[in-house]
């Protein structure tokens, strides 16, 4: 008791109704408790028909009223809930039938009865498990599936071999109901344990937060089947004994799932080693039934599953082998830049914050390179002298440094250092060096060329504790460094132009948020294989009243540093599920996905909140999906972990934004309780002329796909790059191609067009 009212602290469900629930589950627990104390005090005397079969009754009659209380309250999988009670009220019929007819010794009827109910239990029970899977199939990957088949063809094998002479019995005696329920049974009881095994093997399939408890149900009621199955074969079996609690206790705890399924999920899945138990458990029961069959004797059957199991299971192991494979190719691909070689921006962004997280007590100092009149080469040159330059400068560059310092190239003709262990003077020294080095020229095309390069300098920690303060610092001493000619320069506060305008924007920033200037504008993602659009994300804008229209990179670093963005992040979501009311109003329901920022997730009580302003429009929670940065994963996976179980429990969609720019590993993401990749547009942008990127994107396809992910592209620019997302099998597409952001009416007038075909997608 005290258990579930703890767990269910800081759930979505109102307190009373799970005190009721409590008080539920106390009454089955007690009465499965008195009814095993009397079946145990028996002993080896009679038994006590009225007081037994009394409570028999009443222990078998209250999981069935706890089944239809669960399906009255529910609010999600009624389905399964309906066909579960339907289930375990066809057993609990037949258990009284049986009861009933050695009571009154009425015989055929009660038996019949008794029979035909029992053996329902299993259809419906099947038919509950085959929903709960198939309202997950969307977007189960080929490893999942296997997963989920090695897992119940390993738990089938087993149990072949313990019910191997029940299962062998079957063919014997004169067709009867009660002989096709005893031979019938066992196969059923086999099969449940198999979907049992599979589902809890397959680790993606979940059935709510205490599923546990319904797996557990399940196996213990085939296994009074099999003990009873065994007893009857050798005439032993007699009523009062423990087992008749058998199929109580398994009922009940069916029951208790089903109360429970609606409660909210606690912790988020296990991460590690541990989701990789299940389906190795699998294998190693196949593996033992295979042992043992080479020590006695052991039926067809058992042996057939298990070598099953092995062969799936091995294949499982290639598909695994694969996906690491792939994750570390688009890591490696991800992080280097493609025309030096050398790491990328995003490389340099995980590296230095590891970088300045591991060496906090250290000096450092950023060093940015930008070469001068670079433009001038590639205009006068071609872009192919240009970009040999550019590989030669890495070279020299490279040349310079330390094995711990770390040089990248942020794009352009600019490059990024970060030496270890240098304050200014030893920065400054260096930055004389790559300049004497960048000075002696190049020859190229049979021409020597001679660059010059400025480098602005930030001096880590005291001008900033993390990168993004020290990029723009240096940014700052470089623009100076390059207006005055001076070559390099460090950076002084007298270069920050922006600290009066920024106090200014600040202040105006807080009266935006009251006057309601914030708008925001929609921007539809497309799903490729039929040109539909069933989502838009939802981006910010800001309308200042006298600088116009502003973008979220205009600002959103202001809010974030001034504590504002909880309050940027409710108006967002209000706006735009208020704006998602309005589509279903209007008979086209658009699902909407809001940016959340990393403090945006510190809230605990954002679950909550959402759940009660989608309840308060009428919407349901799939209306609403989240995008959340790779990076916030990353930096913070328990919290993360936990507060995106708690959305997704209510149904709300999660992707991960910008996905390529972080640092995901496969076992992290395939634990992550995600729907959706979206692949940055830095990817995107360059596969039509670099084959290199090209391949990154579809390896990213293939791996989203793997994990059972949706994948989106950002950034999509033109036709070329849509066709070629179409033929890597990716799943949506989302870009200026297709539309920009765009306020809600004019949405809705591209959707017109859009629909009628006028709307030019393919190039
Ligand atoms: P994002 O989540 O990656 O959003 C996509 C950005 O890419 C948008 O920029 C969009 O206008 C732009 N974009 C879309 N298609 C193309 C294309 O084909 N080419 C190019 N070059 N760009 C394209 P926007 O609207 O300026 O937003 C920038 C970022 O600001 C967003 O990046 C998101 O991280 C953040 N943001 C926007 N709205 C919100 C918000 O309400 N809350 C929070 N926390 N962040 C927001
Ligand atoms: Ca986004
Ligand atoms: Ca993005």
């Amino acid at each position: 008791m005290r258990r579930f009212e703890r767990a269910n602290g800081h759930a979505g469900l109102p307190p009373a109704s799970t005190r009721a629930d409590g008080w539920l589950i106390a009454a089955i627990l007690l009465v499965l408790a008195v009814y095993i104390a009397i079946l145990a005090s028996h002993g080896a005397e009679g038994v006590d028909a009225l007081t037994d079969e009394g409570i028999g009754l009443l222990a078998n009659t209250i999981p069935v009223v706890v089944c239809w209380i669960a399906t009255v309250k529910a609010r999600r999988m009624r389905g399964q809930l309906i066909l579960t009670a339907l289930a375990v009220t066809s057993s609990a019929v037949g258990g009284i039938s049986y009861v009933i007819g050695d009571f009154a010794e009425a015989g055929s009827a009660f038996v019949w009865l008794a029979g035909a109910s029992q053996l329902l239990f299993y259809p419906l029970i099947l038919a509950a498990l085959a929903l709960l899977i198939y309202r997950q199939l969307r977007g189960l990957s080929l490893a999942v599936a296997l997963d989920g088949v090695v897992g119940g063809l390993g738990a089938a094998s087993m149990l072949a071999v313990v019910m191997a002479p029940a299962l062998d019995a079957a063919a014997t005696g004169p067709l009867t109901l009660s002989s096709l329920t005893m031979v019938a049974m066992p196969w059923l009881d086999l099969l449940v344990v198999a979907v049992v095994g599979g589902i809890a093997a397959s680790r993606t399939l979940t059935a709510g937060r205490y599923w546990a408890v319904l797996v557990s149900g399940l196996l213990l009621f085939a296994a009074a089947d099999v003990a009873f199955a065994g007893q009857i074969l050798d005439g032993g079996y007699r009523v009062g004994t423990l087992l008749d609690a058998g199929w109580a206790v398994g009922l009940s705890l069916v029951a208790i799932w089903a109360l429970t399924s609606r409660w909210p999920a606690a912790r988020a899945r296990a991460t590690g080693l541990w989701p990789l138990a299940l389906p190795a458990l699998s294998s190693a029961a196949g593996l033992g039934v295979l042992v043992l069959a080479s020590q006695v004797a052991v039926s067809d059957l058992a042996i057939n599953l298990a070598t099953s199991t092995m062969l799936l299971a091995s294949l499982r192991t290639v598909l695994a082998f694969r996906d690491v494979g792939r994750m570390a190719d688009l890591r490696r691909l991800a992080r280097t830049d493609d025309l030096t070689g050398l790491p990328n921006r995003r490389a340099l962004y995980t590296d230095v914050r590891l970088s300045l997280a591991l060496g906090a007590d250290g000096r450092r100092a950023l060093l940015l390179l930008d070469l001068d009149r670079f433009k001038e080469v590639n205009d006068s040159l071609g872009h192919d002298v240009g970009d040999e330059l550019l590989v030669l400068i890495g070279h020299r560059l490279s040349g310079r440094l330390g094995s711990k310092d770390l040089l990248a190239r942020l794009g352009g003709d600019e490059f990024a250092i970060l030496l270890d262990n240098a304050g200014r003077q030893e920065a400054e020294v260096m930055a004389g060096a790559i300049r004497d080095a960048l000075a002696v020229p190049f020859t190229l095309a049979g021409i020597a060329l001679q660059t010059s390069v400025s480098i602005g300098i930030a001096l880590f920690p005291e001008q900033g504790a993390d990168l993004t303060s020290l990029l723009r610092k240096a940014d700052m001493a470089m623009y100076k460094a390059k207006a005055t000619r001076t070559g390099h320069r460090v950076y002084r506060s007298a270069d920050d132009s922006h600290g009066e305008a920024r106090l200014r924007t600040l202040q105006e920033l807080r009266v935006a948020l009251h006057e309601d200037q914030l708008v925001v504008h929609y921007q539809p993602k497309v799903q490729l294989t039929t040109g539909e659009v069933h989502g838009v994300e939802a981006l910010v804008r800001w309308e200042h009243p006298s600088r116009g229209t502003l973008a979220p990179a205009q600002f959103l670093d202001l809010v974030e540093e001034s504590g504002l963005m909880h309050a940027l992040t409710q108006i967002v979501l209000a706006k735009a599920l208020d704006q998602a009311a309005r589509w279903v109003l209007q008979g086209r329901p658009l699902t909407v996905a809001v940016n959340l920022s990393a403090s945006a997730l510190i809230d605990v009580e954002l679950p909550q909140r959402i759940g009660a302003m989608l309840r308060a429009r009428g919407l349901p929670a799939s209306t609403l999906l989240l995008e959340i940065t790779e990076e916030f994963l990353m930096s913070d996976r328990d919290r993360a972990n936990d507060i995106l179980s708690r959305l997704r429990e209510t149904g709300i969609r999660i992707a991960v934004d910008d996905f390529g720019t972080g640092y995901s590993s496969l076992a992290y993401l395939r634990d992550l309780p995600i729907d959706e990749l979206k692949l940055d547009r830095s990817f995107v942008q360059h596969m039509a002329d670099d084959a290199r990127a090209a391949a990154l994107v579809s390896s990213a396809v293939s791996l989203a796909h793997s994990l059972g992910l949706i994948m989106v592209a950002e950034g999509v620019e033109d036709g070329v790059a849509y066709d070629e997302l179409i033929r890597y099998g990716c799943d949506q597409a989302q870009g200026y191609h297709l539309c920009r952001p765009v306020p809600s009416g004019e949405l809705e007038r591209w959707l017109v067009r859009h629909r009628e075909g006028s709307v030019v997608v393919r190039s």
